[in-house]
């Protein structure tokens, strides 16, 4: 079995206690992974804390974290393949995903290198007389990354990249699932050369290790992705160090097909949609939503799709649709389907745990035309596509919103008048035309409603870490006048 180490205060150390890391592919135990609980947890704090305010990190300019920032780019581009299958191994998600994701994660960290020395404060025209004012953008603090099992690596750089930029340091919280490629990465972090402390990497269960994590008093931002429910959990937390929160949850996102689109174009995008990384994405596009008169004829284009997906071994290059990260998610995924049929919708397609060894479900799609069914409202977070009819723009505007969720939508139209006023009409955080599933370092990214708030990527997520200081300098030698009135 391959041993895994916590990574605090520059240091690697065995946790307080160690768990299993089971395979997804065959569902045995293949790795130890280090726990943290309140103990390391209040270790790494301390170390961010004290990288933060003391020592070399806290004295090197902009551009010189800019520069180590690079590196960190440099080395995951040189490790893909290792980062890729440690991911693939621990987490089910197939080799072919992970080796392309990785090697744009290392992308992440070279827009975030390069935004390090442009984080600016302001001078302002003050309304008083010999004063000079202006602002300062600093580090906002210690930061607890938090991330869920999919796309850890990625998930991770969106915080750690701007972050590091703004001069902040973290303590990053793998997920309990699968938290080899970011204990991996740990190694390559130290490798840049970081400061001890400025990076910390931990791993351990929710409500030990995320919760001693969320409350610890020296912890002023909680960069969160994962579910709505944890996120309560994360907010309550807060009320103890009053620390700012950015929350990344899940989505129930739907994808719109209007009769005038290129339907074997929005076949293929339906499935890279739903059926990529076996569903587990926050952005999958889950409910269907197509023109009535288009239905039948994409139901039959997808179908031979999703029945053609390659299942299989999560490290062969040919598999296009490999296990669920856990067995709890797969047993959850059945049972929100079976709850769906029952409540009157028709299985097109899958549906249907298969027999032998590994975490596997196949593409299934369900047609919930007519019925109240709870697949139309609920995370699945796996292969499973819902659909339903509309007949009218406006019908398909308020299907599209009828959901507690708001983090991603897919509009399939050929008409630019249509697709503008759509886009209008979505209440959701990205919208994405005639495409679907495109991210990038340069675009905000995040959700409305129970998806979230605060963005990731761009900018302004750089400037979401960091807190302004406002300076008064006089520029009078006079005595300060009357005291007693302020000015
Ligand atoms: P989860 O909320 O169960 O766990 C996410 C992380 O939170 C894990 O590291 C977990 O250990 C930790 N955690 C659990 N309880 C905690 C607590 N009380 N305090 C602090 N931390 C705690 O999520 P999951 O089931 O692992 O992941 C799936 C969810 O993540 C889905 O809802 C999915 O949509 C969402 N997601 C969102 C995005 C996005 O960018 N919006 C991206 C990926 C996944």
């Amino acid at each position: 079995m391959r041993r895994f180490q916590s990574y605090i205060d520059g240091a690697f150390s065995d946790g307080e206690a160690r768990f299993e890391s089971l395979d997804p592919a065959t569902g045995e135990a293949w790795a130890e992974m280090p726990e943290a609980r309140e103990a390391d947890v209040d270790r790494a704090v301390r170390a961010a804390d004290r990288a933060l305010l003391e020592g070399e990190w806290a004295r090197l300019t902009a551009s010189a974290r800019g520069k180590l920032l690079g590196r960190l780019a440099d080395l995951v581009a040189e490790n893909v393949q290792t980062l890729a299958e440690l991911e693939t191994r621990d987490t089910g998600k197939i080799i072919r995903e992970t080796s392309a994701q990785i090697a744009y994660v290392a992308d992440y960290y070279r827009y975030y290198a390069g935004l390090a020395d442009k984080i600016e404060g302001a001078v302002l025209p003050i309304d008083k007389p010999d004063m000079e004012v202006w602002t300062r953008r600093e580090p906002v603090g210690v930061v607890a990354a938090i991330v869920p099992w999919n796309s850890q690596l990625f998930l991770a750089a969106v915080k750690i990249g701007p972050a590091l930029a703004a001069g902040c340091t973290l303590v990053v919280k793998a997920s309990e699932d699968g938290p080899a490629p970011l204990l991996g990465f740990a190694r390559l972090v130290h490798e840049a050369g970081f400061p001890a402390g400025v990076v910390n990497i931990v791993t351990g269960f929710g409500p030990s290790c995320g919760t001693a994590l969320t409350r610890h008093p020296l912890v002023a931002h909680v960069a969160f992705t994962g579910g709505p429910g944890t996120a309560r959990h994360i907010v309550r937390n807060s009320a103890e160090n009053l620390a700012s929160t950015s929350l990344e949850l899940g989505g129930k996102s739907p994808f719109i097909v209007f009769a005038d689109a290129d339907l074997e174009s929005a076949a293929n995008a339906q499935v890279a949609a739903i059926f990529a990384a076996t569903g587990q994405s926050c952005v999958a596009g889950s409910r269907l939503l197509v023109e009535r008169s288009a239905k039948d004829r994409l139901l039959e284009i997808l179908k031979t799709k999703a029945e053609g997906v390659a299942i299989g071994a999560p490290l062969d290059r040919a598999t296009e649709v490999g296990p669920l990260c856990t067995r709890r998610q797969r047993d959850h995924i059945q049972a929100l389907v079976d709850r769906t049929t029952q409540a009157g919708a028709r299985l097109v397609t899958g549906g249907q745990t298969p027999e032998g060894p590994g975490w596997f479900y196949p593409p299934t799609i369900i047609d919930c035309d007519g019925t109240a069914s709870p697949a139309l409202a609920e995370e699945f977070f796996g292969p499973v596509l819902s659909v339903v009819s509309f007949e009218t723009e406006a019908e398909a505007v308020r299907l599209a919103n009828d959901t507690n969720y708001g983090l991603a939508s897919g509009v399939f139209t050929t008409s630019l008048t249509r697709a503008h006023r759509m886009i209008r009409a979505i209440r959701a955080g990205v919208v994405w035309v005639n495409t679907y599933r495109a991210v990038s370092p340069i675009a905000p990214f995040g959700g409305f409603k129970l998806s979230g708030h605060g963005r990731e990527g761009g900018l302004a997520a750089a400037l979401d870490y960091t807190r302004t200081k406002t300076v008064w300098l006089r520029t009078s030698d006079d005595p300060i006048p009357d005291p007693f009135v302020m000015r």
